[in-house]
């Protein structure tokens, strides 16, 4: 294969001509058959459908379309998008039969653009996790460390493209599961504005948080596939019509730092954190500072509340999304009738975690304790959005760790809930304001990766790209 393995240069190619998209399918089925054995990325390979749509697209092209923005590029889904006639699980026993009766609306667009969807990806169940160790079906492996956890919850998505299997993949960011994952495998994942992306399609997990996003190799594939999953969509009340993102692979430019003022508050560097990961972390607010942009030193008092009103908000909403699965309308029947027939159907389907998220949102919902817990993170996240508001009206982009951890060993934190719940510190900010953030690699730190999280303001994910950018450019040059 003389093409590079990015979804830049593999569109370029089919676009030229000089590859086919038949043979860039090929060679990620030969990649994937090569390296999934081992680490467990996919839950099922689109093989003959992959084949099929890659005609299609050489098809498309001896017709006279040269220009599709993603000509022959494989990507993988997470298993909670639904492609019309395949399994969509959510990583779940409850829907292992289920088929989708439509198609996501990112599905739309990315095969509109020439894409092909090459298979569905491993995920913790129901997105419920920080490992993937939840998949009610295997568990996957860092791609740089086999023993180590790739993180979570969209981590098959993530280690295929680590491993080098395919060039890019979505993934579903409702506390931090594609930048978390992104951090601790070393590639680029984002986590667009709320309302950016469609949601249609996505077996939801928190409503109010979920945001469909990419993992790629570099900012520029990110940047690309985001450039055409966006846009407003009448299927989804909450996606916003835009500007669309002007990508910068197009112009090829590299923003000036000089003109940039990056906020690095304080509550982003916390005891018990890895001091290696921290060291990364100032080393890459140097290349950042030394490449031109201003530094401003901020405080964030509420950052730490970020955890436990996520852990009230995401249960709660998630809870009441989880009902439909009853063995009725959607999953595998139980045994018995009625409320027996839940309790089977539920009991066998569901994994522990979800049962856990279900319990804890059900007892939060309920009448005394709503006021008590649900209303105060409600609260919680109106607080937050003023003084988060207030700290973006100063600064372009706020910089810190994605993870206060590198990857930890498979099995080690299964036992604790809340420890695996802690891992999420830093990145649920983003999700409870609805504010775009990118893990970018940043260096590794007991021989594994580490990301720099790069937060933005709303709808400002253009600024968190062209940040991001310059920050890999710089790095390289280092
Ligand atoms: N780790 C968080 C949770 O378990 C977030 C997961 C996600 O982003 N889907 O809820």
């Amino acid at each position: 294969m003389t093409t590079n393995w990015t979804v830049k240069s593999i569109r370029d190619s089919v676009n030229a001509g000089s590859t086919s998209a038949a043979a860039i399918i090929d060679e990620a089925l030969r990649r994937i058959d090569e390296k999934d054995g081992e680490i467990g990325a996919f839950l099922e390979v689109f093989s003959d459908d992959a084949r099929a749509a890659a005609k299609d697209v050489d098809a498309r092209h001896a017709s006279g379309e040269t220009d599709l923005p993603l000509a022959g590029v494989p990507i993988a889904l997470k298993d909670n998008m639904l492609v019309m006639g395949h399994i969509a699980s959510a990583g779940s026993k409850m829907l292992q039969n289920y088929e989708a009766s439509y198609t996501a609306t990112v599905v739309k667009k990315l095969q509109d653009a020439g894409a092909i969807i090459i298979g569905r990806t491993n995920m913790d169940e129901f997105a419920f996790g920080s490992s993937t160790e939840s998949s009610a079906f295997h568990v996957t492996k860092n791609p740089h460390d086999t023993s180590k956890v790739p993180g979570g919850t969209s981590g098959g998505s993530t280690a295929a493209v680590a491993a080098g299997m395919i060039p890019a993949a979505l993934g579903s960011d409702t506390g931090g599961s594609i930048r978390q994952p992104a951090s601790l495998c070393g590639v680029v994942g984002m986590k667009p504005t709320y309302g950016r992306v469609s949601r249609y399609g996505l077996i939801a997990d928190g409503s109010s948080l979920d945001q469909i996003g990419p993992i790629a190799t570099t900012v520029e594939d990110v940047a690309l596939v985001l450039s055409i999953i966006e846009g407003k969509d009448v299927k989804d009340a909450t996606s916003v019509v835009l500007a669309p993102l002007d990508p910068p692979i197009n112009g090829g430019k590299v923003l000036d730092l000089s003109t940039i003022r990056i906020g690095v508050p304080k509550e982003y560097f916390i005891d018990g954190m890895d001091e290696e990961v921290a060291a990364r972390i100032h080393e890459a607010i140097d290349v950042l500072k030394k490449g031109g942009a201003e530094i401003v030193n901020m405080s964030l008092p509420l950052a730490p509340y970020a955890l436990p009103a996520f852990y009230i908000i995401q249960p709660a909403e998630a809870s009441s999304n989880l009902a439909r699965f009853d063995g009725m309308r959607y999953g595998n029947r139980g045994e018995g009738v009625i409320e027996e027939s839940y309790r089977s159907a539920r009991g066998a389907g569901l994994g522990a975690e979800a049962k856990r998220r279900i319990m804890l949102g059900t007892f939060i919902l309920s009448a005394g304790y709503y006021d008590a817990f649900y209303k105060k993170a409600i609260a919680v996240r109106a607080a937050m959005k003023i003084e988060f508001d207030a700290a973006l009206a100063a600064v372009d982009v706020i910089v810190g760790p994605v993870s206060p951890v590198v990857a930890w060993g498979i099995g080690e934190k299964m036992d604790d809930p809340v420890s695996m719940y802690l891992a999420d510190v830093f990145t649920v900010s983003a999700n409870i304001l609805g504010i775009p953030g990118i893990s970018v690699p940043c260096g590794t730190a007991h021989g594994l990766p580490v990301g720099l999280q790069i937060l933005g303001k709303n709808f400002d994910d253009q600024k968190v790209l062209d940040v991001a950018l310059a920050f890999e450019t710089l790095r390289k040059g280092v």
